[in-house]
């Protein structure tokens, strides 16, 4: 048997013991050695995502291989590998299109947690091991590539979605996980200036340290009179979306310049014609702006491009780890997480 974290009502998840799953053919099971608390699951515990009571949650594993299926070649028990929250099974249309994390249709690559078990317990199984299994470099901990597993990886994809091209000038509304993620992979498109907006403390700190020129402080300042102020009036090349809300939608819209992008990462929980596109800052339609939307890329090719970027020391993640638990107290991590208090940015838990 095994401890596993399960959604057992709204508002109630908890630890109970459940069998160590099988793996099957083309499956691999893993002992997970470290995984994280995603925004989304806390969307999850409170009812707002549907995922069925009596499911293991969780879909960022580090850890080693345990068991291989049928059929699953290249890989051996005991070696250390990161699994993406989006596990692709490489062979559908929709991946076969390169549109990984829409595998088999909308949403259909973030299986774990999701419509599969999840990994915060001492065994997960994967799916589609050979697409997904990503050996993890020797000389990386498993704190270092913990963040490879989803937010890194969305937060990049939001500036990679945006074609961000050298010397363009980037904002980023919201910095929490995604949002910070977002401006390490603006900086490392190459954008010659990064303004990063929130209002907490911790976070515009860590703002900085992830890469941000500037943090405007919503609470404090108007952050588009600001970012006009700060581009002589024209505007930012690409706005990056990492909240979720129709204000910050609504800000990136009228803080990117004409021919600008919108590159939207937030899960809105309001239906899109309430989100409100304000007609003058688009343009009336004729402002040759962009709106692009990114769902986290995965796949073990695209985790390993993201782990040799932390190998080769372009992007620092682990210090977004503020908080470290064991699984048995996991509680009190999404108490902790859940309410954004004492600083926190990502929690690391241990099994
Ligand atoms: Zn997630
Ligand atoms: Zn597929």
């Amino acid at each position: 048997m095994m401890r596993a974290n399960i959604l057992k009502d709204v508002n109630k998840i908890g630890l109970e013991d459940r069998p160590i799953p099988k793996a099957g053919p083309g499956e691999a099971v893993m002992k997970v050695t470290l995984t994280t608390i995603c925004g989304t699951d806390i969307h999850i515990m409170r009812g707002e995502y549907p995922v069925e009571h009596g499911q293991i949650i969780g879909h960022e594993p580090i850890g080693v291989i345990h068991e291989i299926g049928d059929g699953v070649t290249g890989y051996e028990k005991g070696e250390r590998v990161a699994v993406n929250a989006i596990t692709p099974c490489g062979q559908c249309e929709y991946c076969l299109s390169a549109h990984w994390a829409q595998c088999g249709g909308f949403l259909g690559g973030w299986k774990m947690g999701n419509t599969i078990d999840g990994c915060q317990a001492d065994y997960v199984r994967i799916p589609n091991a050979m697409a997904n299994l990503a050996k993890i470099p020797d000389e990386l901990s498993d704190e270092d590539v913990l963040f490879t597993t989803d937010i890194f990886s969305t937060g990049l994809s939001g500036a990679e979605s945006a074609d961000i091209k050298v010397g363009d000038i980037v904002a980023v509304f919201g910095q929490g996980p995604i949002g910070l993620s977002a401006v390490a992979g603006a900086k490392l498109k190459g954008a010659s200036l990064i303004i990063g907006v929130d209002t907490v403390p911790e976070r515009m700190k860590m703002s900085k340290s992830m890469g941000a020129d500037i943090v405007l402080d919503y609470k404090k300042t108007n952050p588009v009179d600001e970012i006009m102020d700060i581009t002589n009036g024209r505007g930012v090349d690409v706005a990056i979306e990492a909240i979720g809300l129709q204000e910050s939608f609504e800000n990136c819209v009228k803080s990117t310049m004409v021919g600008g992008t919108i590159s939207s990462l937030g899960v809105y929980p309001t239906e899109l014609h309430n989100l409100g596109v304000p007609n003058q800052d688009f343009g009336f339609g004729l402002a040759d702006k962009r709106i692009v939307s990114t769902l986290c890329p995965g796949g073990k090719e695209r985790m390993r491009r993201l782990m040799d970027l932390v190998k080769n020391e372009r992007v620092d993640l682990k210090q977004m780890i503020t908080h470290r638990f064991s699984l048995d107290d996991i509680e009190e991590a999404y108490k902790l997480f859940s309410s954004q208090t004492d600083g926190v940015i990502k929690v690391a838990i241990q099994p």
